[in-house]
């Protein structure tokens, strides 16, 4: 999660927030077989293991284009690679290189650094793309202190990485998503959302292709107002498009019921959060968008955000969710639509 760094105003954007139509029926596909199995899948015990790697000081914080993010991207490569899970084929390999002018624009001295995707092609939609993203990036080592990111996002991280291998096993069994699903850890994200916006200024698949953006951006811990509660924070579901928040509140429903809070669902929150993540490069790109987080905490931007302070199974819960939301998205018949301005 980026720093707030300046008020900003929206006013133009908070124009045209208009009615919205909630008659869709949400798909049944979440009930079948294909799902049952693959959602078992998502474990805490693995998004742990996990988290404990890519948060481990070994990575050095995962400053942008640092050593230590570099080899956090190896190990989420060679974990897709070990899954049989490949990349774009247009794309030529998992790294899309984010060039250091682009990083540096306004101002810093950041090297190159790299978004990483993985891909599961659609069986009958394979041109529609679902995205499903979070930030491997962090703040690195300042003043000799290694600030691990453990929620911030190596949660989201690690969430992406273990909806991946779900998938993947539905594909395995026969059961692989109708439209095509990009797992995408972008970089650059604590500078300014500048993986993301590389990405949609550089689309991989054409943003008009692009059915939706899942983002996740600390998923792993509560804030202050909701100690020990289950809940995740969501924002922006309804932005773009009614049916993206009735479809992610039917899949909730389905699952582990946790409390949906909207508190900053809103675009004159001063905390600003529509604005704060790289969702907000595709809800820019009119893509609707649904923003998973879990709340500013005491750890937030600390060297103390660490694995062991993580929530594992919240987190289980919570990746659950946004896999039960993406997993209906990728499997409808039709397509969601935009509706909202
Ligand atoms: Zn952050």
């Amino acid at each position: 999660m980026k720093k707030l760094l300046t008020p900003l105003l929206f006013l133009a954007l908070m124009a045209g927030c208009g009615t919205s139509d909630n008659s869709d029926e949400t798909s049944s596909s979440a009930n079948d077989n294909g799902f049952a199995n693959a959602y078992k899948m998502i474990r805490a015990e693995d998004l742990k293991k996990n988290l404990y790697i890519i948060a481990s000081d070994e990575m050095e914080g995962r400053n942008t284009g640092s050593k230590g993010q570099k080899k956090a991207g190896e190990y989420i490569i060679n974990y897709y690679k070990n899954l049989g899970i490949s990349y774009p084929k247009s794309l030529g390999s998992y790294y899309q290189k984010v060039p250091a002018a682009f990083l540096n624009q306004n101002g810093g001295n950041l090297p190159d650094s790299e978004n990483i995707m993985a891909f599961i092609e659609g069986n009958e939609k394979p041109n529609e793309i679902v995205v499903v993203s979070a930030h491997y990036d962090h703040v690195g080592i300042i003043n000799g202190v290694i600030y691990n990111g453990a929620d911030d996002d190596g949660s989201g991280t690690v969430a992406v990485m273990e909806m991946a291998k779900a998938f993947q096993e539905a594909k395995n069994k026969g059961k692989g998503p109708k439209r095509s699903v990009l797992f995408l850890h972008v970089t650059g994200e604590e500078y300014g959302l500048f993986g993301s916006l590389y990405y949609t200024k550089n689309p991989v698949f054409p943003l008009a292709n692009t059915v939706v953006d899942l983002n996740i951006d600390m998923i792993g811990r509560d804030d202050p107002a909701n100690k020990g509660k289950q809940y995740v924070y969501v924002i922006g579901s309804d932005m773009l498009s009614s049916q993206l928040k009735v479809i992610n509140e039917a899949a909730n429903k389905k699952t582990n019921n946790l409390e949906l809070n909207y508190k900053y669902d809103d675009l004159n929150d001063p905390e600003k959060l529509y604005y704060r993540s790289d969702h907000y490069n595709f809800a820019k790109n009119n893509i609707p968008i649904a923003f998973f987080f879990d709340g500013i905490h005491e750890d937030y931007h600390k060297p103390t955000d660490k694995p062991d302070k993580i929530d594992y199974p919240l987190l289980e819960k919570r990746t659950q969710l946004i896999f039960t939301t993406a997993w209906d998205i990728a499997n409808r018949a039709e397509r969601i639509i935009v509706d909202k301005k």
